[in-house]
């Protein structure tokens, strides 16, 4: 039985602000969009004060100073550093994570057969410890639940922000998602809401309890979806969210760790191409591209060292090849010899639709866009139609890792050849 958690940071960019700031712990916070128009991000004491969340500053900066309001300006590089952080301290947790955005994630707990509430516990104090942000953790059989027990972890106080639904009982879920809004419900926007009202489905357990052939026939495949994933029935596999993420992240942990470049620039490469295709598929190019590395934290008795590096890019891009390029670039400024790396991470910022790209004449580095675009158009094609990664950039390697990372953890040691598909695993005849 599959089980799910989302780790989500509590006011994640205000939090971001207060942890390099202790004059701001006690008061409110809020941060601002672009060119400092709206507000974004609000901590618990500046919501209480009233409705502020996405309204223009100046309609409130009056009402936020009476309040002794800290006021930032978006600091996207603080940000994004810091998730990358809280990702991978995260991540070191279970072998498999789904970022999904930049303060949450996903983790697969399946099968581990400890007390989860003492697990969750274990994640939120070490990533507070670690970078001082606070998190909670929602833990539940569907992606939808592991949502909903976040969300009540840390609307309700005497859960101390970990809450696991998967332990208890059909009738003690019930009666705390009676105390959660629809609107709350992941994947229920805010179009939907009112229609749900309308017909009587006011929160969370209405939701759960409505008949899912209606649900289908009067509204759609995708809350028909929902009313599953509510009722534990997981339907939503990792990594499969369809979103427009202002952020794309692809890491996973080494099946053993990795001591030399050689094999780390190919585990780089591969994570680059596999989020660049993430790009290409929601239509997006991004102007900044970070590479991070890690050795395993929870091994204490070895030397720990961890560094990340990010680069802006000239133009906008979404081009496997030249993605590849810069992060080798990136993983050069800051691989170190003599460390047994257990994790990297490539992470693409900045994102934004796919445009023409604005032609600078006098940049004599002018890359050839056309054909690159071309070329990643064929490239696309020949992987959709026959399937995976039918083909790869030769920079993403044939080397042992990949064999590897996903069996971290895992006792596969009967799993029989994978001749067919994996290089390293070809049978040798001599
Ligand atoms: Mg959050």
């Amino acid at each position: 039985m599959p089980i799910f958690a989302l780790i989500d940071g509590n006011s994640f960019y205000a939090s971001c602000e207060a942890v390099f700031n202790p004059s701001i712990w006690n008061r409110p916070v809020v941060v601002l969009s672009n060119n400092d128009g709206c507000i974004v991000a609000a901590n618990a004491r500046a919501k209480a004060i009233g409705p502020i969340a996405f309204k223009p500053l100046y309609q409130v900066e009056k009402y936020l100073k009476q309040h002794n309001t800290a006021i930032f300006s978006s600091n996207y590089e603080l940000y994004a550093d810091m998730s990358s952080r809280m990702h991978s301290i995260v991540g070191s947790f279970a072998p498999n994570q789904e970022i999904y955005s930049i303060d949450e994630s996903f983790l697969d707990l399946s099968g581990m057969s400890w007390n989860l509430t003492d697990y969750a516990q274990q994640i939120k104090q070490l990533v507070r410890k670690s970078i001082g942000i606070p998190v909670a953790v929602g833990i539940g059989k569907s992606k939808t639940l592991a949502k909903a027990a976040n969300h009540l972890a840390k609307k309700i106080e005497r859960h101390n922000g970990v809450l696991d639904l998967s332990s208890l009982s059909e009738d003690a879920i019930d009666q705390l998602l009676s105390r959660m809004d629809v609107g709350s419900v992941w994947g229920v926007g805010r179009k939907l809401t009112p229609r749900l009202k309308n017909i009587g489905i006011h929160t969370a357990l209405d939701l759960k309890q409505m008949d899912r052939n209606h649900a289908r026939r009067n509204f759609s495949v995708v809350l028909q979806t929902t009313v599953d994933e509510l009722n534990g029935i997981a339907r939503i596999k990792f990594d499969e969210v369809i979103a427009n993420k202002q952020q794309i992240i692809s890491s996973r942990s080494f099946g053993t760790p990795v001591t030399d470049l050689h094999s780390m620039q190919e585990a780089v490469a591969t994570y680059t191409a596999r989020a660049a295709l993430k790009l290409r598929r929601q239509h997006t190019q991004c102007m900044q591209l970070g590479v991070m590395i890690t050795t395993n934290i929870h091994k204490s008795n070895e030397p720990q060292y961890s560094n990340w590096h990010y680069i802006e890019l000239r133009y906008p891009s979404n081009s496997t090849n030249e993605l590849i390029h810069i992060s080798r670039q990136a993983l050069r400024s800051i691989y170190k010899e003599g460390y047994r790396y257990k994790k990297a991470m490539v992470v693409l910022n900045d994102i934004r639709e796919s445009a023409p790209i604005q032609i600078d004449l006098f940049n004599p580095q002018l890359r050839d866009t056309k054909r690159d675009e071309k070329l990643m158009s064929a490239y696309d094609l020949i992987n959709r139609r026959m399937g995976g990664r039918t083909i790869q950039f030769a920079a993403e390697g044939t080397s042992n890792f990949k064999q590897q990372r996903t069996d971290w953890q895992m006792n596969r040691n009967r799993l029989s050849s994978r001749a067919t598909t994996r290089w390293g695993e070809l049978k040798i005849v001599i």
